[in-house]
Formats: C-alpha cells, sequence, structure tokens
C-alpha cells in the first residue's frame, strides 16, 4: 500500500492526474471514502491527465457519465445502486471490459461485479482535521487528505511504482 497526504483540492486533483497520464483502455480505479472525501475532485485530475474532454461533475441521477477521448473516461458513482440486482448497474459490466479508463465511486455497491485486477484508491479525512461535517462545497475548504493506492495484479503495482516516482504532492 502507498499513501499519499495532500493538502487541498488542488493537490487531490494533481494526483489524479498524475495518474490519469498513466492510465490506458480497460484500466479500472475504485474510489472509496466517505461523502465529501475528495473522490470527484480526484476524478477531475484523472479526466485532465487523460485529456478526455467535458467537467467531471457529481452525480446527479445518472449512474455512468461518458467523457469522450482518445481513451475514453467512464466515470461510474454506485452510491445510488442498491447491489448488483439493482437495474441501475445493467450495463457496467460492458464499460469494465471497453476501450475507455473507468473510474468509479461506491464501488462496494458494486463489488460482485468488479474484476480482480485494479487499482483502489481509498481517501481518508484524518481524524484530528475537524471539518465539523461541512458538506462539499466545491474549492473554499482545503483541508488534510490521506489518499491510499492497493494495486490488485502486476500492471497497477508497476502502476503505482511510477506514480510514486511521477508525484510530488505539495510542489
Ligand atoms: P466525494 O466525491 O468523495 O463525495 P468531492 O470530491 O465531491 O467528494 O468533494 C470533496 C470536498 O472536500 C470538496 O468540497 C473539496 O473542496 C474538499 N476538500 C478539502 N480538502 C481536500 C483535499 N485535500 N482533497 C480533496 N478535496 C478536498
Ligand atoms: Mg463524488
Amino acid at each position: 500500500m502507498t499513501v499519499f497526504q495532500t493538502s487541498s483540492p488542488h493537490e487531490t486533483r494533481k494526483l489524479g492526474e498524475t495518474l490519469g497520464r498513466l492510465l490506458g483502455p480497460g484500466d479500472v480505479v475504485c474510489l472509496e471514502g466517505e461523502l465529501g472525501a475528495g473522490k470527484t475532485v480526484f476524478v477531475q485530475g484523472m479526466a485532465a491527465g487523460m485529456g478526455v474532454r467535458g467537467r467531471v461533475a457529481s452525480p446527479t441521477f445518472t449512474i455512468i457519465h461518458e467523457h469522450p477521448g482518445k481513451v475514453p473516461l467512464y466515470h461510474v458513482d454506485a452510491y445510488r445502486l442498491e447491489g448488483v440486482d439493482d437495474a441501475g448497474t445493467a450495463g457496467i459490466e460492458e464499460y469494465l471490459y471497453g476501450r475507455g479508463a473507468v473510474a468509479i465511486e461506491w464501488p462496494q455497491r458494486i463489488q460482485e461485479l468488479l474484476p480482480d485486477e485494479r487499482l483502489d484508491v481509498v481517501i481518508s479525512v484524518p481524524a484530528d482535521a475537524d471539518e465539523g461535517g461541512r458538506m462539499p462545497d466545491g474549492d473554499s475548504d482545503p483541508g488534510p487528505r490521506e489518499i491510499a493506492f492497493l494495486p490488485h495484479g502486476e500492471k497497477f503495482r508497476r502502476m503505482v511504482e511510477e506514480l510514486k516516482a511521477l508525484a510530488h504532492p505539495g510542489h
């Protein structure tokens, strides 16, 4: 496991951007962390690093957002799904084995569908950070985050090594 610390949304986005540059077709990145942890901010960075078009937003009622690009980014937010039998999961598997890279928020909701080879990213707010339970509200509240990378499979182990060599949060 590799852990980075970031101290602002900007730094989290930059780290996502560095990862995004390493991603290719079929790569699956799962993002865990409580509401407001910074999952969507990280995915915004991934999108920038991949050079895809379109703004990465927090979920509306859409489960999957497609961002066209040389390698497309499929942004899945499974928050509203109630397990793999939920009708909303229909079609997700095609994205998982498609020609784009996939970012999945709330992957626990669709655990059974996740490929064995993937990169888990766990974002947490340190216990002493005391953000007072505020809801996400843009870039106005910089705070510390711990971002842990847990690669499953040789490909993603190598990717995390590359990320360690390239990323310099805080600079
Ligand atoms: P999630 O998708 O995990 O629910 P968002 O990415 O939508 O969370 O929101 C993260 C919130 O936390 C934003 O309001 C952002 O400004 C704030 N924040 C504060 N510090 C950080 C940080 N270091 N990294 C990412 N987000 C941060
Ligand atoms: Mg989100």
